[in-house]
């Protein structure tokens, strides 16, 4: 903060003790009103940050009154909940982490992290495909793919695939809802395609700008290595105070996995350091870590394969069946196919379910990918096996008790994130359909309207 802005911040604080002593000291809805007029006064000559982090707090300890936050559409019911107003959450992808090499050898920051909260030990579950798109559109928006419209990596139009990242995701993203309650976020992503896929554009900062591919350390697929993200935070990010909500993407366990397979010697290697690159991460929180909520989460896991592509378009073609075919690693989209019957009778399907009225996603056995395969590559995933995820919570802030407890008790979808997200945050999300890991808790119970919805994911 600069000098001038604290001096403004007092100034407008001494009117808005005026403006209190003004009103009746038995109305408490006066106190609110006053107080809010003086927080919107303040927020209008300084801005949220200043408002929300300064403003709030010495109101609330000065006056001993309630206050409106009538930016976040929530009201806070005693100073009591304070500490609650001020929780910070980074969201850490590690793009394809097993949850199986969680432990003391490969991932020890990360159990350390976990000491100070908890993990789901059974782990998460991805949304299907269990492609990193989807899943990374279902942790931003809290819903399926069917509703978020990214069920592989690339999306059908209607007359062709493009790319997710060229279009988003459909729904409100945890970005923009944040946006709409005046708190600040940030995007640090390694797969510089997930700015498009989550829609980070519109988060008061994100990295690499516009999603192009950025002029920093890349790793053998062109994605910007651990260690350029970590650089992008120090450049970028205003400090760990200062964003209400971080999401920060490790790109470089997806791709280990898929060079080496993902129980390899080399895939352990580069989740180690990947683990201590979180801890590098985890070190630029201290400073606030009493306000702290982080999440580590793993989009997918993988499978080891082998073998060349199964080429599932020729088989259609061969037996003159409908449909488009998009591999998408160890599972396929197809797009107005024959029915699930007729696909479980083919060769190369094991599996297959109906996504909606035009769409149906298949799998095959295990080691089987689908279409143009490279045999340098060892690692896919996409289909059902792939489906478990990382899901660990930590920190200092008193909540992340209320989240290990709840990982105690259920495995989390990809789905429940974003939800969990903005009860932490105190903004609201109402077309999410995921459930948050606060429902039924206190916290969750002061934030609004809520959906409860509970889809499997
Ligand atoms: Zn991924």
């Amino acid at each position: 903060m600069v000098v001038g802005a604290a001096v403004v911040v007092m100034t407008a604080v001494v009117v808005g003790v005026a403006d209190v002593v003004g009103a009746d000291e038995g109305d408490d809805e006066l106190h609110a009103a006053a107080i809010t007029a003086v927080v919107i006064r303040i927020t209008v000559i300084n801005g949220r940050l200043l408002e929300r982090d300064l403003m709030a707090v010495t109101l609330c300890e000065a006056f001993d009154v309630r206050i409106i936050r009538h930016h976040v559409g929530k009201r806070s019911d005693s100073c009591q909940d304070r500490a609650v107003e001020t929780v910070k959450v980074t969201f850490v992808i590690e793009d394809a982490m097993p949850n199986r090499w969680v432990g003391p050898d490969v991932t020890p920051n990360l159990l350390e992290l976990a000491s100070t909260g908890g993990r789901c030990e059974a782990g998460g579950q991805a949304v299907m495909s269990s492609a990193t798109y989807p899943n990374h559109a279902s942790f931003v928006t809290g819903l399926q793919p069917t509703d978020h419209g990214v069920m592989v990596n690339r999306v059908w139009t209607g007359g062709e695939f493009v790319g997710s990242e060229s279009i988003g995701p459909i729904g409100e993203t945890i970005f923009e809802a944040a946006r709409r309650a005046g708190m600040s976020t940030a995007a640090l992503l390694g797969d510089h395609k997930l700015v498009g896929v989550t829609g980070a554009q519109v988060a008061d900062v994100h990295w690499p700008p516009d999603g192009v591919r950025p002029d920093v350390e890349l790793d053998e697929f062109q994605y910007a290595v651990n260690r350029a993200v970590i650089d992008a935070y120090d450049s970028h990010h205003p400090g760990p105070g200062a964003v209400d909500l971080t999401v920060v993407h490790f790109n470089d366990p997806d791709t280990a996995c898929h060079l080496h397979g993902p129980d390899s010697a080399a895939a352990r290697d580069r989740m180690r350091l990947t683990d201590a690159d979180l801890g590098q991460l985890l070190e630029r929180l201290r400073p606030e870590w009493d306000d702290t909520v982080v999440i580590v989460v793993s989009d997918h896991d993988q499978e080891t394969v082998w073998g060349e592509g199964f080429d599932l378009a020729e088989e259609f073609r061969r037996k003159g069946l409908p449909g488009i075919v998009e591999p998408e690693g160890t599972c396929a989209l197809i797009i107005d196919g024959p029915d699930t019957t007729t696909l479980m009778g083919l060769d190369g399907v094991d599996g297959a379910v109906v996504l909606d009225s035009s769409s149906t996603l298949v799998w095959g056995p295990e080691g089987q990918v689908f279409g143009l395969w490279f045999d340098f590559l060892h690692g896919a995933h996409g289909g059902p096996r792939c489906r478990e995820q990382v899901a660990v919570v930590g920190g200092g802030h008193p909540v992340v008790a209320e989240l290990a407890d709840a990982l105690n008790h259920r495995r989390p979808s990809a789905v429940d994130w974003a939800p969990t997200i903005a009860d932490l945050c105190g903004f609201d999300l109402p077309g999410a359909t995921g459930r948050s890991l606060l429902s039924g808790s206190s916290l969750s119970d002061r934030s609004v309207n809520r959906p409860a919805a509970s889809p499997e994911g």
